[in-house]
């Protein structure tokens, strides 16, 4: 059996929708998958449908971008898509996210570059935006060779158009995944750099750590292993997905033992 509880679809920032992603798990092999869009759960109910069709199970997911100071993601499991307030929170997140990229586009114009908001969007292609889609807006322009050279010249801290992000903090994305009956976990604490933080987050209520992951090795799954024993965290795992066309384009890239289903399973009735 292929687990892999990591994965994205259009309705964020993927190139597949959900229903296409569900037929390429299923091709993959994958018997139990976790859909977890960025600040959105637009994808799951067409998932849903269609992962009940191949006889895949699906767990309702989500990855909140927490981005004040750092730059933590906390995924959700379970999370309850109904809730109102949940749905509330994650269109609160998203507007902040879309304020601040607005606000990148308009230090531009003063900066004297002739890059309308339309411009960023057509960029975006729907997926919810961010830095990336200015940058490609900039390339479209003319006004850079590449993403990087965007980012160097325009976007970074301390860059010109340079905006600090507005998201939750990791706590609030904490709390609000908690009030959805959901399962927090910290994803990609390696790239995320979060190690210092996490006694921080395991008292705002944090149940999980990431630790199978593509660019962990088998010594960095084993130091977040032990941090999860230590504070008496779930360990999840997955590919963050992206689809083709992403470099994070192979589903079921990261072999997640069925132990760490079992006892997120196991926490999710206890709780
Ligand atoms: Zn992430
Ligand atoms: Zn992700």
């Amino acid at each position: 059996m292929g687990i892999d509880l990591h994965i994205h679809t259009n309705a964020s920032d993927g190139t597949l929708t959900a229903e296409a992603t569900m037929e390429r798990a299923h091709e993959a092999g994958l018997t139990t998958v976790a859909i977890t869009d960025h600040d959105t759960t637009a994808g799951l109910p067409k998932a849903e449908q269609r992962a009940a069709a191949m006889g895949v199970e699906l767990i309702p997911g989500v990855e909140i971008n927490a981005g004040q100071g750092s730059h933590c993601h906390i995924l959700g499991y379970w999370i309850d898509a109904d809730d109102l307030e949940f749905q509330r929170a994650l269109a609160h997140f998203r507007e902040a996210r879309q304020t601040r990229i607005q606000e990148m586009v308009k230090k531009l114009q003063r900066h004297g570059l002739n890059l309308l908001w339309e411009d960023v969007l057509t960029a975006s292609k729907g997926e919810s935006l961010g830095r990336p889609h200015i940058a490609d807006a900039l390339h479209q322009k003319g006004y850079v060779a590449s993403r990087g050279e965007a980012f160097h010249r325009y976007l970074l801290e301390g860059g010109p158009a340079y905006v600090p992000s507005r998201g939750p903090t990791s706590q609030t994305a904490i709390r609000t995944i908690r009030q959805a009956k959901g399962i927090p976990v910290v994803a990609h604490p390696a790239a995320s750099h979060v190690d210092q933080e996490i006694p921080s987050l395991v008292d705002a209520g944090l149940m999980g750590i990431e630790v199978y992951y593509p660019e962990h090795s088998p010594v960095v799954i084993d130091h977040y292993r032990q941090i999860a024993a230590r504070h008496h965290l779930l360990v999840t795992g997955g590919s963050d997905f992206h689809g083709p066309g992403t470099g994070r384009d192979r589903l079921g890239s990261v072999v997640v033992p069925p132990e760490v289903l079992a006892a997120m399973k196991r926490r999710r009735s206890s709780s």
